[in-house]
């Protein structure tokens, strides 16, 4: 590596043992529907503490997959975070459902818990209730919720934890994923997260129905289970039960992603030294450095600073120095509603004015599995010039 290759804001880690598994899987008589997923599914499952495990070709099939099992359908109504991915939201979308949003915690950037009450309590009188709760896990710190669950059971409603960004993390002390305060957990392998199947997703639960639901309706609505069949003419029988979709991961994917898993704890790890390193480096620096609550154990999956309000204008300007000097900064993210499509379907800006004043400000720093020292020093050399130059540090 030179001093001026590209340094991305995250990136996948593939080590020999990943590309003999997957290799392992190619040369095997499945490439989809075999053993590998299933393995995969139980592996997932058994590392957070849960009981059921339904495989994706992404997260944002799971997360279909997850509204569609909860019910969710026409008219319903999904509340999320606007400062996320748009799956988060557009999986309510699929299933004809209006989506609405809850303004973050300044702090955490995540959905904030007293904003979900005051909402709760309104819509309540409205006869407005959600349906379904999506929390959203930002840069893989948990969200509160102990909070959100207790609201759940006041308001009757479903929770859908959105963990793209958090496989590995902790809530206090269990792993994000076990089921105690949510029904569903979606967890993405993107190549930008925490492990990867090149793309890919699952959607954990402890609840059987819930399970059977999800992996039916990953699989065309077809079942070949002896106990739901009608009638049983012959070995090539299936039926069709409902309109499903192929949602299906496949053996090569599945096989990957075992492997990743069995790097997961050392992938943490290395997040959390590069953490303690940036914090360090920037701790004399005139920004907000990611928070982290009591209680929660990061999977770190991104390193978001924030700049001051009265430097909002530079944002640009030093995003784009960094992009100049080859630094793969990114934005986490445009608020949801802000989008062209949600804006069609009746928000406006300054609707979650938190999620919109945090947009304007911040920046997320390169950080991922194989980041080296070397390359963090540069990115805090080119940080603190760009800074310097744009006014924000004396
Ligand atoms: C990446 C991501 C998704 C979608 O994941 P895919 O696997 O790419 O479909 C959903 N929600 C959040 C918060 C994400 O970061």
């Amino acid at each position: 590596m030179t001093h001026t290759d590209f340094i991305p804001y995250g990136r996948q880690s593939i080590n020999e043992d990943d590309i003999a598994a997957v290799v392992k899987s190619l040369r095997s008589d499945f490439l989809t529907q075999g053993p590998c997923v299933s393995e995969f599914e139980q592996a997932i499952a058994d590392k957070v503490g849960a009981n059921y495990g339904v495989a994706a070709n992404s997260a944002t099939s799971a997360l279909h997959l997850a509204c569609l099992a909860l019910g969710v359908k026409e008219n319903d109504r999904v509340w999320t975070s606007p400062n996320t991915f748009i799956a988060s939201a557009n999986c309510a979308r699929y299933c004809g459902a209006s989506v609405d949003f809850v303004d973050i915690d300044p702090r955490t950037y995540n959905m904030c818990p007293e904003k979900l009450a005051e909402r709760l309590h309104q819509a309540k009188q409205n006869n407005t209730l959600p349906n379904v709760v999506i929390p959203v896990h930002f840069a893989g710190q948990s969200c509160d919720m102990e909070a959100i669950h207790k609201l759940s059971k006041e308001y009757g409603f479903h929770i859908i934890e959105d963990a793209s960004h958090a496989i590995g993390a902790k809530y206090q002390g269990d792993y994000v994923g076990n089921g105690t305060f949510s029904d569903i957990c979606v967890f993405s392998f993107h190549p930008v997260k925490i492990i990867t199947s090149a793309e890919g997703g699952m959607a954990i639960t402890n609840d059987e129905q819930l399970a059977k639901h999800m992996k039916k309706h990953s699989q065309q609505g077809i079942t070949k289970s002896p106990d739901e069949l009608t009638q049983m003419p012959g070995d090539w029988y299936y039926e069709q039960h409902t309109l499903g979709f192929n949602y299906r991961m496949t053996e090569l994917q599945a096989a990957l992603g075992l492997s990743q898993l069995s790097r997961l704890d050392d992938f943490i790890t290395e997040r959390h030294q590069q953490f303690a390193r940036y914090s360090d480096l920037l701790k004399d620096f005139p920004i907000t450095l990611p928070f982290q609550k009591d209680g929660r154990n990061s999977s770190l999956h991104l390193f978001p600073i924030l700049l001051p309000k009265h430097h909002k204008a530079s944002r640009k300007a030093i995003f784009d120095a960094l992009r100049q000097a080859n630094i793969g900064t990114q934005i986490h993210y445009i608020p949801v509603h802000t989008q062209p499509y949600y804006q069609a379907l009746g928000f406006k800006k300054g609707d979650f004015p938190i999620a919109e004043d945090y947009y304007q400000r911040t920046l997320s720093l390169p950080l991922f599995v194989g980041l080296t020292q070397e390359q963090q020093h540069r990115v805090v050399n080119v940080l603190r010039q760009a800074l310097a130059d744009h006014g924000v540090l004396a």
